[in-house]
């Protein structure tokens, strides 16, 4: 233990025999996009450096292919050449600055991999990728032993301290481990000592290659969660199969990239998989690593102190604060930029080829580009809207040496993500309002709340710079019958809480009217309920089927009968993030929710909501008609001192309001704050 008061667990070094890990926190793996981008390799030293300056214990790096085949995209990273170890040696120099240590991700993405060379156990195509892998040869199986073998030799040749081997979330070394896609018939198929055969062959050869004093972590895929998934008696075997092997510490991997249960989003409860690896720890004696969802080190100390597993892994809250362990060894925790689970600027990103960062830190991946170098000269500025984009502007600003006072007139910070913390799922908003509100006190920012300031008072008050975060308005209608009393905004239903009936039209299937259908729908959220929340998703905690799943799903009946309507004749969000709006989508269509696209609204009247589809007209019986119709920038201020000759800047909504999220709005701002 160490003797830190707050987190004496999260903070105890971790005795792994040849060597010790300085605390019981790893960063995982992530992929950021730098692997494969022209000089990237300097901007992810940077990136890692500033993690290990932050105290983290061990990190992972992204998933690098052992070879061709395994790469995750045709132009995805590999490890398998002598002149591709210099250029590693940027990452590891950079982090051994610090007492951290990192690993290699040694990831082959099998029928995961999107291009037509992909390979598998089977001949077996994954829903979630268009290729169809071949089958391997045993020729092949045994080659891709033996590159995994070498890329974990030229690892530590580049200076890593170990190794993790992916075998988890239905890449290759899974796909060989579970019957769901390993139809084989050879010695490599078959009984779980078979299907096993790869994984455990993998280990051995690197620990010959890598020698006794190498970090091997196996993460295991403790719950597929996936129809045919594996039986627990399989899992548990495997972990044993693992330690006997000579790996070094067991990761736990939750669910597929297929598995159609949510286990990373900002709905899922904090810690909700956490059981499976304390009941893995009853099977083997090697520390084991638990995960997903773990984003506070209050959550992360309690999983550790209660002796659910030996280390925690944290990814995503790495990206939203590089100095969470240093804060928390400060005793600090309610200055940690919490990661919200929103997926926006992470993963969705990665999965659109994009470079990654993180919405609440958009220096994250850009920490050679996006920096707040003291400024010169200390400005007085002057911020009216208090939303993300005023915020990030003005803690950046202050941090520069700027006196900033912020002016809203609202009666607390935070814009509209005082609506979006009320969704069932989204919780997790209450956590940068939080951050923020710590960072005014502590940067000595001037907050005036409840004061709509005039153009005469603000250039009165004789400020350097003024900037415009105003936000927005919601879109006003023009549709017959729009001023009928049964006709809301979201911000009359989410702000002022006037009452809704049981049937409901909501007209605009955007971020919003989805977020206001689950609001309307789901009248307790099951964030702060995991046992609820499995068994709603069907998760069995009891491992009676093979995948995790219990095969029904338990859920209350809707509160209302909703129904979702846009014009676009696309499916009905289609627009959500890439690897959240799937989450969406299910939560409405379990909850009985009508989404109906080409609509064309005629009329609202006392009977409902009349629209027509492909000309055929129909009224929809509703009590209410709710509009999220998206919305529009809100100048009003910014005209005013236009015409009195004074320029003010215009960030977030008030700047922009098409497709207007608050990831855009907080870039923005970080970007102006660097520069003014
Ligand atoms: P706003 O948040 O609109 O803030 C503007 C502020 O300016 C307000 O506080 C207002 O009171 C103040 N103001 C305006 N005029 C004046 C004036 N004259 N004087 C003083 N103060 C003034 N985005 C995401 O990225 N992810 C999500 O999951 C997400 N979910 C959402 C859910 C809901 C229900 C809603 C409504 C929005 C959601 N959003 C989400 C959108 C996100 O909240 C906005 O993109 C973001 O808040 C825009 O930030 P902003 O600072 O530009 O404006
Ligand atoms: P939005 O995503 O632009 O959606 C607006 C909706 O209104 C669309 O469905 C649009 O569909 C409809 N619409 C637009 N003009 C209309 C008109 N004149 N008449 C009738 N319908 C009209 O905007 P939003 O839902 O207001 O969300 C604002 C921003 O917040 C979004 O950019 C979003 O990224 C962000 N947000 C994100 C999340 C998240 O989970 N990531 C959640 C909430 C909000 P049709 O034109 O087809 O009818
Ligand atoms: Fe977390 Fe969202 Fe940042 Fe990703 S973008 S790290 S999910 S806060």
């Amino acid at each position: 233990m160490n003797d830190n008061a707050a987190f004496p667990h999260l903070l105890a070094p971790l005795d792994l025999g040849f060597t010790t890990l300085a605390n019981r926190t790893l960063m995982g793996s992530m992929h950021t996009g730098l692997e494969e981008e022209k000089g990237g390799f300097d901007k992810l030293a940077a990136f890692y450096r500033a993690r290990a300056k932050g105290g983290v214990g061990l990190i992972v790096t992204g998933g690098i292919s052992p070879n061709t085949r395994g790469r995750l995209a045709p132009f995805g990273c590999e490890l398998s050449k002598f002149w591709h170890v210099n250029k590693h040696k940027k990452i590891t120099e950079a982090v051994h600055e610090y007492p951290t240590k990192i690993c290699l991700q040694l990831l082959h993405a099998g029928r995961y991999s999107y291009h037509p060379f992909s390979v598998s156990a089977s001949k077996i195509k994954s829903p979630i990728n268009p290729f169809t892998p071949k089958a391997m040869s045993v020729r092949q199986i045994k080659g891709t032993i033996k590159d995994f073998a070498h890329s974990a030799k030229l690892a530590k040749k580049a200076g890593y301290d170990g190794v993790e081997i992916m075998g988890s979330e239905g890449y290759l070394i899974n796909q060989f481990s579970c019957v769901k896609v390993n139809k084989r018939t050879d010695e490599w198929g078959g009984s779980i000592e078979n299907r096993m055969r790869l994984a455990l062959e993998i280990i051995r050869a690197v620990r010959a290659s890598a020698g006794s004093d190498f970090i091997i972590i196996f993460r295991l895929s403790m719950l597929d969660l996936v129809d045919g998934g594996n039986s627990w008696q399989d899992v548990v075997t495997m972990a044993k199969g693992v330690e006997a092997a000579g790996a070094t510490l067991i990761n736990t991997g939750i669910g597929w990239h297929e598995a159609r249960v949510p286990t990373i989003s900002t709905s899922v409860p904090r810690a909700a998989f956490t059981w499976i690896t304390e009941r893995m720890k009853k099977e083997v004696s090697l520390p084991l690593i638990t995960t997903n969802r773990i984003n506070t080190p209050e959550v992360a100390e309690k999983i550790l102190s209660s002796g659910q597993a030996d280390m925690v892994s944290m990814a995503r809250p790495f990206l939203a604060d590089e100095n969470f362990v240093a804060k928390a060894a400060a005793n600090k925790s309610d200055e940690i930029n919490t990661c919200i689970g929103c997926n926006q600027a992470c993963l969705d990103h990665v999965f659109k080829q994009q470079r990654a960062s993180c919405l609440v830190n958009p220096t994250a991946c850009y920490e050679t580009e996006l920096t707040f170098a003291k400024a010169k000269q200390s400005k007085k500025i002057a911020v009216v809207g208090a939303g993300p984009a005023g915020l990030a502007f003005s803690v950046y600003a202050a941090q520069r040496g700027h006196s900033v006072e912020i002016f809203d007139r609202g009666s607390e910070i935070g814009g509209q993500f005082n609506y979006a913390k009320q969704i069932p799922g989204k919780e997790e908003f209450y956590e940068t309002l939080r951050y923020f509100n710590k960072q005014i006190s502590l940067l000595n920012i001037g907050l005036n709340l409840n004061q709509e300031q005039s153009a005469e008072q603000l250039i009165a008050a004789g400020f350097d710079e003024i900037v415009l975060a105003t936000g927005i308005v919601p879109r006003a209608l023009d549709i017959k019958g729009i001023d009928h009393e049964k006709v809301k905004s979201y911000i009359q239903v989410l702000r002022d809480k006037e009452p809704v009936g049981k049937r409901v039209a909501i007209i605009g299937a955007g971020g919003i009217g989805f977020d206001v259908a689950e609001y309307l729908v789901e009248e307790e959220s099951l964030t702060t309920n995991p046992e609820k929340w499995l068994e709603t998703w069907g998760v069995d905690k009891n491992y009676q089927e093979n995948g995790g799943l219990s095969g029904k799903e338990n859920r209350e009946a809707p509160s209302r009968e909703v129904y979702l309507l846009q014009r676009k004749t696309s499916k009905v969000g289609a627009g959500l993030g890439k690897t959240t709006g799937w989450i969406h989508r299910a939560t409405l269509q379990k909850n009985g929710v009508k989404m109906l696209a080409g609509v064309s609204y005629q009329e609202v009247n006392d009977e409902g909501i009349v629209i027509s589809i492909d000309g055929e007209q129909q009224t929809l019986a509703v009590d209410n008609v709710i509009i999220c119709a998206g919305q529009e920038s809100e100048r009003g201020l910014f005209h005013q001192l236009e015409a009195k000759g004074v320029n003010a800047h215009l960030i977030g909504g008030a700047n922009v309001a098409a497709e207007l999220d608050a990831k855009r709005a907080i870039r923005q701002a970080a970007e102006l704050a660097a520069k003014i």
